[in-house]
């Protein structure tokens, strides 16, 4: 259930599911395939309206409930999900687009037909042309197909004035005006098409029109929340398949081919689900947030929906595509929701545009929340500002070593502001979005402590009073420098396999082995080191976790330089290094947990901006006028990026405003960790588009932001840091939709 974020919303598809169920089995939809696409009230829309389900988001004076579109989106994803037949998604659409134009003259009368329980239907496409004359409007032409207009109740047009301004009416029966019903891809509804033929539009029939940006964002938040539902059958409905079907004397599903394919449908059915949520929320924003989140759930939720019915299908094997299974029938509403559309070349150019001109807005709290806080850390941050600036590393990926401003921010609780005083200022996700605000507002990148953002809360969770004591601060400060000495030749995905041996000696550990891949050992005062201490245990049991001196006699590092011809990972050799008992976290044997542990106090991840392949890059070369493509071209992959980023702007959001909510972080998260590589490969693959000879450039001694080949070749940090991308789908493949191993 991807859309739902709080107790309310999920109440409330539980029971619009049930309804689902009860009121439109699929047998009965089945048995009356031939009827739908005529329209009409189906048998159950009695049932519906007496449920409020059609009225939810209209306003109380027109019988509505005055739900906003989050609660309709729920809503039309579980009618989605259950493949309700009929004229649901094309009513509540034609609705809130009539809802959002106001509620004067004859909107007054259309608002009251549809809390009444009429059905509707909206022609916006091309192909209507309006004209004036002294008496009023002339409408002629053919509209593109419209879903639900046969058998529709209300008609809503949309057509295109003379000198391009629309005219909005409602459609008057008349000889003049013909709806012609066409055979629909979607079986499960009516789709025709509009003809009118010098048309009269009576003055009382004429409606305001609504903000264009506004329609666009209302239309595709639902169409898109229908794609999420439909996604998320057909997750079910594969996985559910996976589990049972055995081949070559097993369950499918426990083959990794399959089980990564099921994972990736999770990962579709996540997405649509969160850019139909994003849009949902857009409605009441700005016309340019409106317009960047129309555009970004018309070009990933829908054309997700088409691609998670074609993967259920080939998971079902032959009998996905038998006319009898149910799943052509969502991939016939997937397809045909999608076409309607628009096509996905528009919508990644209204992306591109819109991007050129601002961000979407993630945000979730105002700048003048929480007064007190902005106030104090402002001044800790003016303060900082009059400071000389931190010295910067030449290598690494960034400089963790401090200075006088990192000092200040250390002590003032600012540079991990989620951890317990005195360390932090145990900061929740609002008092931590407040802080990334002050920065921001200085244009201060906020401090870090790089590999010790996963050594400092570990040692906070198991570390003793004495460990604590004599690392926290330090490394806050930027006095030490970490490293994670946990990946050895012999032991990358497969980590606990590792052979590093620690050995009791008096007082403590002595280590040897060796350790690979580890970033920025050349320059880290101390290390955390996984090693076997048991080794007749089970591998993950053996393990223990200790905290290296890297100046210790037996440390060897040796610089590796990588693909880019920086080096920033290392080669460690680890040649009897003693460490002392006051430096091993935890009891012998814990190791793993302390590896693994997801720690609930994470930091919150703010924004949404890739470190490779993102919008800012693409923005860039469009500014500089470098691409070697058309404009269009480089506007449409822009589009596309921003879309990728808007994705896991999505998924941030919710999953915090979950966490705000008191529920437990979601498969959102699992996710989030695999699309972000995802789309940080996908991105950079996309900008190499643009490039032609630019690309056959690398330029070190310019802005490396401008190296656009390195940024491709710069990849790998992202794709394997905290696990490939086929461990991570092994993760969510098996543990959170429960494939067998
Ligand atoms: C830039 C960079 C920085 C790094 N920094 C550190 C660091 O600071 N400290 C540290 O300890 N490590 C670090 N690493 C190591 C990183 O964690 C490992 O590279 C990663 O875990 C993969 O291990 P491997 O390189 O041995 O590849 P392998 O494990 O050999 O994997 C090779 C390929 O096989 C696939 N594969 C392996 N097992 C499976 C499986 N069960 N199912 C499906 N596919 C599988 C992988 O997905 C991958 O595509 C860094 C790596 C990079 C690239």
């Amino acid at each position: 259930m991807p859309l739902p974020i709080t107790d309310d919303q999920r109440a409330l598809a539980e029971s619009v599911a049930a309804f689902a169920r009860r009121a439109a089995p699929m047998e009965t939809t089945r048995a009356t395939l031939d009827g739908w696409a005529a329209g009409g009230r189906p048998a159950f829309w009695d049932a519906l309206v007496r449920q409020g389900l059609h009225a939810l988001h209209l306003p109380e004076e027109h019988g509505g409930a005055d739900a906003g579109l989050a609660e309709l989106a729920v809503v039309v994803e579980q009618l989605g999900r259950g493949l309700v037949p009929g004229p649901y998604l094309p009513t509540v659409l034609t609705s809130a687009v009539v809802t959002g134009a106001g509620d004067d003259g004859p909107q007054a009368e259309l608002l009251k037909a549809f809390g009444d329980g009429a059905t509707g239907s909206l022609v916006t496409g091309a192909g209507l042309r309006a004209g004036k004359d002294p008496d009023g409007w002339t409408v002629t032409g053919t509209s593109a197909p419209v879903l639900g207009l046969p058998g529709a109740e209300v008609v809503v047009v949309r057509a295109e004035g003379s000198d391009g301004e629309p005219l909005w009416f409602r459609l008057a029966e008349a000889t003049t005006a013909t709806v012609r019903t066409e055979a629909g891809t979607d079986l499960t509804r009516s789709v025709g098409r509009l003809e009118l033929s010098e048309h009269r539009v009576g003055a009382g029939d004429v409606l305001s029109a609504p903000a264009p940006d506004l329609v666009d964002v209302t239309t595709n938040a639902l169409l898109a929340a229908e794609a999420a539902g439909l996604a998320g059958w057909c997750l079910g409905t594969a996985v559910e398949h996976v589990r049972t079907r055995v081949q070559f004397g097993k369950p499918i599903g426990s083959f990794q081919a399959v089980q990564h394919k099921a994972a990736m449908l999770l990962v579709r059915a996540e997405l649509a689900g969160a850019a139909a949520w994003d849009a949902a929320r857009a409605v009441s924003q700005p016309p340019e947030q409106q317009r960047l989140a129309a555009a970004q759930a018309a070009l990933t939720a829908l054309p997700l929906g088409i691609d998670a019915a074609l993967e259920c299908v080939t998971l079902l094997g032959g009998i996905g595509f038998t006319w009898e299974h149910d799943a052509h029938l969502y991939w016939r509403r997937a397809i045909s929701i999608a076409s309607l559309s628009g096509t996905e070349e528009r919508w990644a150019r209204q992306l591109g545009e819109a991007a050129l001109a601002t961000d979407r807005d993630f945000s979730f709290i105002d700048e003048d929340d929480l007064p007190e806080l902005r106030t104090q850390v402002g001044q800790v941050l003016d303060e900082v500002l009059t400071l000389p600036p931190d010295p910067v590393s030449e290598t690494g990926w960034a400089s963790a070593r401090g200075g006088p401003r990192k000092a200040r921010l250390a002590e003032a609780g600012l540079v991990a502001p989620h951890y317990p005083a005195p360390y932090g200022l145990h900061a929740g996700p609002e008092e931590q979005a407040v802080v990334a605000q002050e920065y921001a507002r200085r244009g201060l990148t906020p401090a870090t402590t790089i590999i010790g953002e996963w050594v400092l809360p570990t040692i906070l969770a198991h570390g003793s009073a004495e460990q604590q004591e004599r690392f926290l601060a330090p490394s806050l400060r930027g006095d030490i420098v970490w490293c994670q000495l946990f990946s050895e030749p012999g032991a990358g995905s497969d980590l606990a396999g590792l052979t590093t041996r620690a050995t009791r000696v008096a007082g403590g550990w002595s280590l040897s082995g060796q350790k690979v891949w580890t970033s920025s050992a050349h320059e880290a005062d101390w290390g955390v080191c996984l090693a076997r201490t048991d080794p007749d245990a089970p591998k993950h049991k053996g393990l223990s976790y200790f905290l290296v001196d890297m100046s210790s006699p037996g440390v060897g590092v040796r610089p590796l330089r990588q693909a880019t011809g920086l080096s920033e990972f290392n080669e460690v050799f680890l040649d009897d290094v003693f460490v002392p008992d006051a430096c091993l976290l935890a009891e012998p044997g814990d190791g793993w947990k302390l590896a693994t542990t997801t720690l609930a106090n994470e930091r919150l991840s703010m924004g949404n901006m890739l470190a490779h392949g993102g919008a800012r890059l693409v923005r860039q070369l469009i500014a500089e006028g470098t691409h070697a493509t058309s404009r269009e071209e480089a506007v449409r992959v822009l589009g596309r990026n921003t879309a990728r980023e808007m994705s896991l702007g999505a998924l941030n959001l919710r999953s915090v405003l979950s966490r705000l909510s008191g529920q437990q972080p979601g498969a959102e998260i699992s996710v989030q960790k695999v699309y972000n590589a995802i789309a940080q490969r996908d991105g950079s693959r996309a900008l190499l588009t643009l490039l032609g000879p630019v690309g056959a450039l690398t330029a070190p001694s310019v802005d490396p932001a401008a190296d656009y080949a390195r940024d491709h070749i710069a990849l790998p940090s992202v794709l394997f840091g905290g696990g490939t991308i086929e461990i991570q789908l092994n993760v969510i493949a098996q543990r959170i939709l429960g494939l067998p191993r």
